[in-house]
């Protein structure tokens, strides 16, 4: 025990001197002790979480060479240059750097002149690489964005993959050290399946954002963003949308207010977008219009919001982009700006690439639980931690938690939605259903003979956004579920057995338009 506590110390004593810092965040202390012991270990933490001291104060205290992989090679170059500062050897080498340059740096590392390299993965496959093995001890090898590695994660990497071989040709292997923001519990155990980590070796604190105030709107989104930007235009933030086009109309959008902004996306010149994402770290410009390429490598802590203008693919690269903004853990806002026709661009994503059927059918999962979330009633980041496996506490800040509407008592018309899918086989998706409970006269409903059926014409009075409207809400309610594939089919769900028997009551909070009720006899 004391030899534990003297230990433990001994590590703060380090972690004051080196970086500076009082105490440990959660999970560092309890990664890097196993990183000590020599046991591989996947650290699932938050953005901001402090990912980095988890290899960067073993790496001082272990013989030998850690090496860093990371896909982020634009931020390669901040960290060893912090390091450096902080009288940490360390160097990298990746391909803004010429020929030679990275051969004297390699040299470096094989003489044992420093205690960090960091390379992006690609590396590992070179001549270079190999030959720099051959002379060095390679005591820890700490893999950043470990999620990349999994076919199941958002973001996988054929050259992660790669790694994972890689990793298996040594005598005597490396500790392992693989950290990541976001996890889903399937990714995770595939992180520790590739990467040898046993399941117990996973350290994962909470996944929730205490700062974070997560919102979702969806009408007028351009009004929105307007009047949202000239209230908070003095505040640094980012507004992604999904396609390069969005992008440059909302720049000029934003640009023609007299907002301060810039923007960027894969199809301007390498040197246009250094120049605006400079101009952004350096606080010229307050907002950054953006597709996804914008990010992986802004290490911007005190970005005030992120807005998406265009709802993304899935819930992991949401909280990943939304996290974005207040790493500094002061109060800040996570916004999504809904519109139903941009799943459609989301789809068309899915739809050409060129990854296998099951990939994609996984990739349509995940976009129907990212729409969900625009439709549930439920505390915003609840949602989001439900879907990572965790379990949260209202968060009292988020759009649904300070929604103050009535909650109306909908059980008929859920009754009505539920048992028309039921009748329809369960074999048709929201459009089809909507139509047939609003009594459509599309050709297909007569086809079918769905005219027929007792829930045709049901909710008459309701428009058929209305009707899909309350489809979303009771799937993303769990009443009714959705098959995998491009056309997803609807069934009921067990829990919405109790609600057709009348046994549960089905709420939703909705405005309500009061009726003018005229007292005829008065005129
Ligand atoms: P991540 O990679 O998890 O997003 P970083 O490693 O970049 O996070 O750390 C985020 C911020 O937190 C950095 O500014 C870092 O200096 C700071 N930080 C890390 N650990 C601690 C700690 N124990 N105490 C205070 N600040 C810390």
């Amino acid at each position: 025990m004391e030899r534990c506590n003297k230990a433990m110390n001994e590590l703060k004593q380090r972690l004051k001197q080196t970086f500076g810092y009082d105490q440990f965040r959660p999970g560092q202390e309890a990664i890097i002790e196993r990183v000590l012991n020599g046991e591989n270990v996947l650290g699932i933490m938050p953005t901001g979480g402090g990912k980095s001291v988890c290899y960067q104060l073993p790496a001082m205290m272990m013989e030998g060479l850690t090496l860093v992989i990371s896909p982020l090679i634009s931020l390669m170059k901040d960290q060893v240059d912090s390091l450096n500062e902080m009288g940490i050897s360390a160097t990298y080498v990746n391909s803004s750097l010429s020929f030679a340059e990275s051969q004297q740096r390699l040299g470096m590392a094989a003489r044992g002149e420093v205690s960090l390299l960091y390379v992006a993965p690609e590396r590992l496959a070179t001549k270079e690489f190999t030959e720099l093995l051959r002379h060095v001890t390679l005591s820890l090898v700490a893999i950043d964005e470990a999620h990349c590695i999994s076919h199941w994660g958002h973001d996988f990497r054929p050259s992660y993959l790669y790694l994972a071989q890689w990793l298996q040709q040594f005598a005597t292997t490396p500790t392992i050290v693989a950290l990541t923001a976001t996890a889903t519990p399937e990714v995770a155990q595939d992180i520790c399946q590739l990467l040898m980590i046993a399941p117990e070796q996973v350290i994962q604190t909470g996944f929730a954002r205490e700062n974070l105030a997560f919102q979702v709107v969806k009408d007028q989104k351009d009004v929105y963003l307007l009047e949202y930007l000239k209230v908070n235009h003095k505040q640094s933030g980012i507004v992604y949308a999904s396609t390069r086009k969005e992008v440059e109309r909302l720049y000029h959008l934003l640009q023609h207010q007299k907002i301060a902004v810039g923007m960027y996306h894969g199809g301007m010149s390498e040197e246009a977008r250094s120049r605006n994402q400079d101009a952004f770290l350096y606080d010229q410009i307050q907002v950054m219009v953006a597709t996804n390429a914008f990010g992986m490598g802004i290490n911007k802590s005190n970005l005030r919001f992120v807005i998406h203008a265009q709802i993304p693919g899935n819930i992991e690269s949401y909280y990943q982009e939304a996290g974005r903004a207040g790493r500094d853990g002061l109060p800040s806002e996570a916004i999504l700006l809904y519109g139903a026709q941009d799943l459609q661009i989301q789809q068309f994503f899915i739809e050409q690439s060129e990854a296998t059927i099951d990939y994609k059918q996984n990739e349509y999962l995940k976009l129907r639980e990212m729409n969900q979330y625009a439709h549930t009633q439920m505390c915003l980041q609840c949602y989001i931690l439900r879907y990572f496996g965790e379990t949260g506490t209202a968060c009292g800040k988020c759009s649904n938690c300070l929604d103050e509407r009535e909650a109306i008592d909908v059980t008929q018309e859920a009754q009505k939605v539920l048992s028309c899918v039921k009748r329809m086989g369960e074999r048709f998706g929201k459009g089809l259903v909507s139509k047939v409970l609003t009594g459509s006269k599309d050709q297909k409903i007569s086809q079918w003979k769905f005219d027929q059926l007792t829930t045709y014409g049901l909710l008459a009075t309701w428009s058929q956004k209305e009707v899909t409207d309350l489809i979303d809400y009771l799937t993303a309610e769990q009443y009714l579920m959705l098959s995998e594939g491009q056309y997803p089919l609807l069934s009921v769900s067990a829990s919405s057995v109790d609600v057709l028997r009348g046994k549960q009551r089905v709420y939703r909070k909705q405005t309500v338009v009061k009726q003018l009720i005229i007292d005829d006899e008065l005129f």
